[in-house]
């Protein structure tokens, strides 16, 4: 028995951190589907639920590991990015350039500025 489950979960990608992140939004879509008292829209929240979960479940158990995991190493590098700008929030003001959304980060607190991106060199005027 203890083989079989190992057998057929080998070659597959499993609860990867998206995986178990997406799990989230979807108890509390069922916890919301089941408080909302106007049927089809109880219903419309349930079946959301559910192509959360089957979504989570095609991807734990999909062959095509390393599309599953460019996909999580995605998600793990945006989180990153947004765990460190909200640590840095109180120092430090982001903005992205409107030429081509590099993400600069800018002193907080220093008035009008014209901001130089790094990138592209094109700069723009932002209030910090
Ligand atoms: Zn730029």
């Amino acid at each position: 028995m203890r083989y079989k489950f190992h057998a057929f979960f080998s070659g597959r990608n499993g609860f990867d951190v998206l995986g178990k992140m997406l799990l989230w939004p979807a108890l509390i879509l069922l916890v919301a589907g089941s408080a909302v008292r106007i049927a089809w829209l109880s219903s419309m929240i349930y079946y959301l639920a559910l192509a959360l979960l089957i979504y989570v479940y095609v991807r734990a158990l999909s062959r095509n590991i390393e599309r599953c995991q460019a996909q999580n190493e995605r998600y793990i590098q945006w989180r990153n990015y947004r765990k460190l700008r909200f640590q840095q929030r109180k120092t430090y003001r982001f903005y992205s350039c409107p030429k081509c959304r590099q993400h600069l980060r800018v002193p907080k607190g220093k008035g009008r500025i014209s901001i130089t991106c790094s990138r592209c060199g094109s700069s723009f005027v932002k209030k910090t």
